[in-house]
């Protein structure tokens, strides 16, 4: 019998070639020219994650088998005792998604194959429309439908939206200053502009981004329903999922979300208390692929479906690995998709294409993408402090970005 193939090196890639800092892991294995990917990505606290990876993880996993993914995504997990944060759950993701690429390449299938098979030849995702005022947003909408895509996210000035009378105290600090009742006084507005100018073909959603005080959130999920979202996203804060019921008391608007979880009690209630309709965590805050397959199929018992996180600061690895899911799950709902630009898909290659509105597969091996370590270096992380997150309220108050 040979000796099983052992974890011998864990790198950790970081780079920056758009808006986001990307965390990736590579794991380097026994066998000569067998390495494996995963998404570590935590824009805002990447150093954190690597030095986790580096210090504290990488020397516990070097060494050991590349095929135990199911233990060894449970020993990380437990091994520092205190568990389920972001910066170690997406330390530990990197790991657990470098070892299921690994675990592709080993069998010659890709890694929707190890899972169960595809349910579908391509995932259909959603896009982002934005503009300065109603007929801006309506123009961005039917440019992405020109481009073959039949679900749109809308939002009116960004999250919060912009342009609210500004009326803070004398003193207040600097910041991203929104007024939650003028976000939903024009973000009203402009859906039942957007849907007058669209027509009822095209799905339409929207994110409330968690700014709204938990009786707004229901207020606004009601005068939303007239106008049939594909869903309505994070209208509450992980803090506030308590008032979800009351939502769900009061109108039919599919609600999504998730995407700041990272404890298993943050979803499993809401899930099987049929509270929300789409989970849309982030998977590399999770702790990997092996979690959200776990919860995926837990959620399909409920008739909940999956709407993984997807903006540009989830790596193109993990974009892979949220297609491998999507193509898998029975209960796939919508993926998002940010549109990366060339540069990510000459740094990653294998980065999935999106085509008519869905995004497909290459049909390689393992999680199917690579990465040029040459080019990434070319873009080191850099801080940018004064950013968005930074957000306040009318009176200069901190408030959820
Ligand atoms: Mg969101």
């Amino acid at each position: 019998m040979s000796s099983p193939i052992t974890i011998q090196d864990v790198q950790v890639i970081l780079t920056h070639p758009g808006r986001a800092r990307l965390v990736v892991v590579k794991l380097i294995t026994s066998e000569p020219g067998l390495y494996g990917l995963g998404c570590a990505s935590f824009n805002r606290r990447y150093a954190a994650v690597a030095t986790a990876i580096e210090k504290h993880l990488k020397p516990f996993v070097v060494g050991r088998a590349v095929d135990r993914i199911e233990e060894t995504f449970r020993m990380n997990m437990v091994h520092g005792y205190w568990r389920n944060g972001p910066v170690l759950n997406n330390a530990i993701s990197g790991i657990d998604q470098a070892l299921w690429d690994i675990k592709g390449k080993l069998a010659n299938m890709p890694v929707y194959q190890l899972l169960g098979g595809k349910c579908r030849e391509a995932a259909a995702v959603y896009v982002h429309a934005d503009g300065e005022n109603p007929q801006a947003v309506a123009d961005s909408v039917l440019a992405y439908m020109e481009q073959g895509f039949r679900y749109v996210r809308v939002q009116a000035g960004g999250y919060g939206g912009r342009h609210a009378p500004d009326v803070r105290p004398h003193g207040a600090p600097d910041g991203f200053y929104f007024d939650p009742k003028h976000y939903m006084r024009t973000t009203l507005r402009t859906l039942a502009h957007v849907r007058g100018v669209v027509g009822e073909e095209v799905e339409l959603l929207h994110d409330i981004h968690e700014r709204l005080s938990p009786i707004d959130a229901v207020g606004f999920a009601k005068e939303v329903e007239r106008f049939k979202l594909f869903f309505l996203e994070d209208a509450l804060a992980p803090e506030d999922t308590a008032w979800f019921q009351r939502i769900r008391q009061q109108c039919a608007t599919p609600l999504a979300m998730g995407e700041l979880f990272n404890h298993p009690h943050e979803w499993q209630p809401l899930i099987a208390k049929r509270l929300i309709d789409f989970i849309r965590m982030h998977i590399s805050q999770m702790g990997g692929l092996t979690p959200a397959r776990d919860v995926a199929i837990f959620a399909n018992m409920y008739g909940v479906r999956t709407a993984w996180h997807g903006p540009s600061d989830v790596s193109p690895v993990g974009h892979a690995a949220n297609l491998h899911l999507d193509l898998w799950a029975p209960n796939f709902g919508i993926q998002e998709w940010c549109r990366f630009d060339e540069l990510h898909y000459e740094m990653f290659p294998g980065l999935p294409e999106v085509r008519n509105g869905y995004m497909y597969a290459n049909d390689k091996p393992g999680l199917g993408i690579d990465v040029n370590e040459k080019l990434a270096a070319q873009y080191p992380p850099h801080e940018n402090i004064s950013w968005w997150t930074e957000s306040r309220l009318p009176d200069g108050s901190p408030a959820r970005p």
